[in-house]
């Protein structure tokens, strides 16, 4: 359905602001344009929270994280950034499989199942979007997603939507 992508996020924020705030990490939104898109709101929401709190998660006493949000002609973007532990080089490749979770001591100190990524990466290429991932281990973590604004379903999709597989 249009969506709009600004109220869709504050709302994420709403909710992750006092977990941030316990565990005193602050949260900023960056943002300049209202974008409408067409998306799974349940599922983008989904996504979204999972990076966040992973981004609040494997951060640093009195840390940052700093959501931004940008759009073009064809898509939209959502950045999240931190100021975390950081992921290892062997393992951002790893990271949005299933049940991964990086075997350092500090992440592993952290309750968690792995999933967040996994799920975060599925509801991105439901999207036909793309995310990537930057990190440098002590210094901080950066995800990218992008989606496009509009989506016209394959005949083929459309098809496979009305028969109900
Ligand atoms: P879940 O999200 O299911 O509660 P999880 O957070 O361990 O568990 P993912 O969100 O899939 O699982 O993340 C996988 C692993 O990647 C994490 O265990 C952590 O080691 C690493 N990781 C993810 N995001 C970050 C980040 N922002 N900074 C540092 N490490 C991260
Ligand atoms: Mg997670």
């Amino acid at each position: 359905e249009d969506t709009n992508i600004n109220d869709l996020i504050n709302l994420i924020l709403k909710r992750l602001r006092p977990i941030a705030e316990k565990q005193q990490i602050d949260i900023s939104l960056e943002s300049y344009k209202p974008i409408i898109a067409q998306v799974d709101r349940t599922k983008l929401t989904l996504a979204i929270s999972n990076l966040i709190e992973n981004g609040i998660k494997y951060n640093k006493e009195k840390g940052w994280v700093h959501v931004s949000l940008n759009v073009d002609n064809t898509y939209f973007y959502i950045k999240v950034e931190d100021s975390g532990i950081g992921i290892p080089k062997e393992d951002q490749d790893h990271i949005f499989e299933r049940f991964y979770r990086v075997d350092k001591s500090h992440s592993r100190e952290i309750g968690g199942t792995g999933l967040g990524l996994a799920i975060t990466r599925s509801a991105v290429l439901v999207h036909h979007g793309a995310i990537r991932v930057y990190s440098r281990l002590g210094e901080g973590t950066t995800f990218t997603v992008r989606i496009p604004l509009k989506y016209t379903k394959t005949g083929k999709e459309q098809a496979a939507e009305a028969s109900g597989t």
